[in-house]
């Protein structure tokens, strides 16, 4: 399988190229800082068309990379409109543009996949409050997910997005619930599943089905 993911240089998403790696599929993945011999800022929509336009046939694009900037911002004077803008560019402006971007590459695969790793946080049913950035950020990209579906179901390309669990990395902090093996294993195990017979799916890393 050709999987192509943003952000595979530390984290969750190098732990999902490490992992499918391993098991025998070529992975590609990007990264700001040209680690993983792939680099790629994908708030640049200039540099993210011209990657895709060289990326060849993709099976499944993961779009992984991802920013929490405004983690214990006061709702008095918090929340800038900077914090606001550079979220959104890459938690979902960048989602959008890079699916755009590799629709003619998923067009050449057999059973074309896309994933977007979203977060529970951008779940309305789980709205708690605070982060008002990031949860509108990943309700925003979780909402692309379910409308891309609608559109993309009759080119054949199934649609999923995911919360990959409380995951100990750099975001998620030493405190989480669970490792970001655990979290990829899980996550792949959902890529592997996902089918047009369930697109528009919003899943747990561990299957169970996540509120909208
Ligand atoms: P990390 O902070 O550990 O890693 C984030 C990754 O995104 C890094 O590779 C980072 O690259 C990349 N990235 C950020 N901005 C850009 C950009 N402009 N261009 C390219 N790459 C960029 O986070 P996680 O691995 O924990 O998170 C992965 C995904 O999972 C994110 O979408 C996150 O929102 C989501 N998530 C994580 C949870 C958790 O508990 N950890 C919970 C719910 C969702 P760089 O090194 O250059 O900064």
């Amino acid at each position: 399988m050709h999987v192509l993911l943003t952000g595979g240089n530390r984290g969750i998403g190098a732990e999902i190229v490490r992992q499918m790696s391993e098991r025998g599929d070529h992975v590609i993945s990007t990264s700001r800082d040209g680690s993983t011999g792939h680099r790629l800022d994908v708030s640049d929509g200039t540099a993210l068309k011209q990657f895709a336009g060289a990326a060849g046939t993709i099976d499944l694009l993961v779009c992984n990379a991802g920013v929490f900037l405004d983690r214990g911002q006061e709702l008095d004077g918090g929340f800038d409109a900077d914090k606001w803008a550079h979220t959104f560019a890459v938690n979902v402006t960048a989602v959008f543009q890079t699916i755009q971007a590799h629709l003619p590459n998923l067009a050449e695969s057999q059973s074309p996949k896309i994933a977007i790793i979203a977060s529970q946080m951008g779940s309305s049913e789980r709205a708690s409050g605070g982060s008002y950035i990031y949860r509108a950020s990943k309700a925003a990209a979780i909402n692309l997910a379910t409308n891309l579906s609608i559109d993309l179901e009759p080119r054949g390309v199934a649609v999923g997005v995911y919360h990959p669990g409380w995951v100990r990395t750099e975001m998620g902090g030493a405190g989480a619930d669970i490792d970001a093996a655990t979290s990829a294993t899980g996550l792949i195990a959902r890529f592997d599943a996902l089918s047009l017979a369930h697109t528009g799916v919003f899943e747990n890393y561990d299957g169970t089905p996540m509120p909208y």
